[in-house]
């Protein structure tokens, strides 16, 4: 049976273009369209969490995304008589760590953002088919058979898999028939991005925020000359998202004349409302990102969470590909629909306290702590003095052997898995797709300043095991190394391999 493409990647947004930056850096083959003819314009998104950007690292493209944008700007909240005051939008200010390098959420209009993305995808050789929309698919056990259209034409593509990354409304979630319970929020707002007179970028301008229903806040978008204008607005009726019907709206909410809208480049009207969808999986189809969960902005969480959901599915798709067992795909919506479900319970108690002007972004926010302890592709007793089986792996700051400053995120960077081990008293046999290092005295890495051992509490002789994807996978004892690695890869790697690892071992 031929196949016109491994992976038919549906919706060119933060998902689709993750999960297929992913694929390419692992040579899969994929075909990624998007219906509309010309890239998203808008700032929706604007938050980029330090998790987030600890993937975009390990994609290659953090340093370009962070040149892009800048650091939120502090909030200055506006009382009625016009005096204000400066404050963080989290709880505290926070720094970089050895363990956690990007410490405080980076600001970027999601169409910029987007934009660094499609440049990495065309350094690997692929673009977005725009223009280009799914229309229908049927599938059977060994693949999808998908209707696309393009320029009033139809054509058919054959792929092993398909994934809807194709947002809230998502056209894949609907012809699954999947259920999508949840509520609507009874909040209907406006996000605009606009050039205007009459305000400084040196904050995010807050007013009337104590007042729910006629607040406004007005946000410099970094690496731009635009503001980004949100505010709620009555629940029916038109709203006039002409510059000269925003400056009155402004003029309205602060009560000053002269902040005047020069420009809109892109606005929209939507109605707030938190939904997660019953499954991720039929078969040969997923969904991903806005199309498995919906939610209100605050808290900056949509577009991170739907990166995440395209990092965690694409090594194991490529995995699946290459031959490895078919269940290792159930773990996408194992791992991935509590994450959403508790996503949707802090962006809704955030906007709570949005409504009443007390919001704060907390720790919970910056999505660090975000693992997967209760998956099922944890080795069996995995517990380190300070990390666990589902736990982000951490950085940390170590030389390598030839003296030169180096970091456990780059010995992680790239599609592989990593074997740490500390001062181990044998090293085992290669595993194709896995590095293995060591670190101690005379080993590959030292640990000079003592951050491996302070990040992961370590013990002479211990392996840690990391997933493609940055998530510990097992910590193990140098006694039966062997054995426990190739008892726990058969689940996870091509049988080939699981076997002339087994037979390495023998
Ligand atoms: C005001 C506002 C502020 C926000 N702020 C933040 C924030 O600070 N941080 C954050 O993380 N998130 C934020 N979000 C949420 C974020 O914008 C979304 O979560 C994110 O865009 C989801 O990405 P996605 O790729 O899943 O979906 P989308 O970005 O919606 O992309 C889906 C794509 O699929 C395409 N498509 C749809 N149907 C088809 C089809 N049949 N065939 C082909 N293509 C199709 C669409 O055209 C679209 O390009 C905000 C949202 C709003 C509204």
């Amino acid at each position: 049976m031929s196949f016109d493409t491994d992976v038919l990647i549906s919706g060119a947004g933060a998902a689709g273009l993750t999960l297929a930056i992913d694929l390419a850096r692992r040579g899969v083959s994929f075909q990624l369209i998007e219906q509309n003819m010309q890239p998203f314009s808008g700032s929706r998104g604007k938050g980029i969490q330090p998790r987030t950007m600890e993937i975009f690292e390990d994609l290659c493209f953090v340093d370009r995304v962070a040149a892009a944008g800048g650091r939120y700007p502090p909030l200055c909240q506006y009382r009625p008589d016009g005096a204000h005051k400066l404050s963080l939008l989290t709880e505290a200010e926070v720094f970089p760590t050895a363990e956690e390098p990007y410490a405080a959420p980076r600001m970027l209009p999601q169409f910029a953002t987007e934009a660094v993305m499609r440049e990495r995808l065309a350094e690997l050789g692929h673009y977005p088919r725009f223009g280009t929309r799914l229309t229908g698919f049927e599938q059977d056990p060994h693949g999808v058979t998908a209707t696309v259209e393009q320029d009033a034409s139809q054509q058919v593509i054959r792929a092993r898999f398909l994934v809807g990354t194709d947002g809230g409304r998502s056209f894949v979630r609907h012809a699954l028939a999947i259920d999508f319970p949840g509520e609507a929020l009874g909040v209907r707002a406006i996000v605009a991005d606009v050039r205007l007179e009459g305000l400084d970028r040196s904050a995010w301008h807050r007013f009337q925020l104590g007042s729910p229903a006629t607040q406004i806040m007005i946000c410099p978008l970094a690496g731009t000359d635009l503001f980004q204008v949100q505010a709620p607005v009555a629940l029916d009726g038109e709203i006039d998202l002409s510059a000269a019907g925003l400056t009155a709206l402004i003029g309205d909410r602060t009560g000053r004349r002269d902040i005047t809208v020069c420009s809109v480049s892109w606005s929209s009207v939507y109605a707030m409302s938190a939904r997660l969808a019953d499954r991720y999986r039929v078969g040969r189809v997923f969904i991903a990102g806005d199309a498995a969960h919906v939610h209100p902005p605050t808290g900056g969480q949509g577009l991170n969470t739907s990166v995440q959901d395209a990092y965690n599915l694409g090594w194991k798709l490529a995995a699946v590909l290459a031959g490895a067992p078919e269940a290792l795909l159930d773990s996408y919506e194992a791992e991935r629909r509590p994450i959403a479900s508790n996503m949707l319970r802090l962006s809704t108690r955030l906007l709570g306290e949005a409504k009443q002007g007390t919001m704060r972004r907390d720790r919970e926010a910056r999505q660090l702590d975000l693992g997967y302890r209760g998956s099922s592709l944890n080795a069996p007793g995995s517990m380190g003095g300070k990390v666990q089986a589902g736990d982000r792996a951490p950085d940390a700051p170590c030389r390598g052997q030839a003296g030169q400053p180096t970091r456990l995120f780059a010995v992680f960077q790239g599609p592989h898995w990593t074997l740490l081990g500390y001062q181990p008293h044998n090293r085992p046999s290669p595993i194709a797709g896995t590095r293995i290092v060591t670190i101690g005295e005379g080993q590959e890495l030292v640990d000079d300043k003592g951050h491996i051992v302070a990040a992961y509490g370590i013990d002479p002789g211990q392996w840690v095991l990391v997933r493609p994807d940055g998530y510990i996978a097992g910590i193990f004892l140098s006694e039966g190394l062997e054995a426990q690695l190739s008892c726990y890869l058969a689940r996870i790697l091509p049988p080939s391999l699981a076997g002339n690892r087994r037979m390495n071992a023998e």
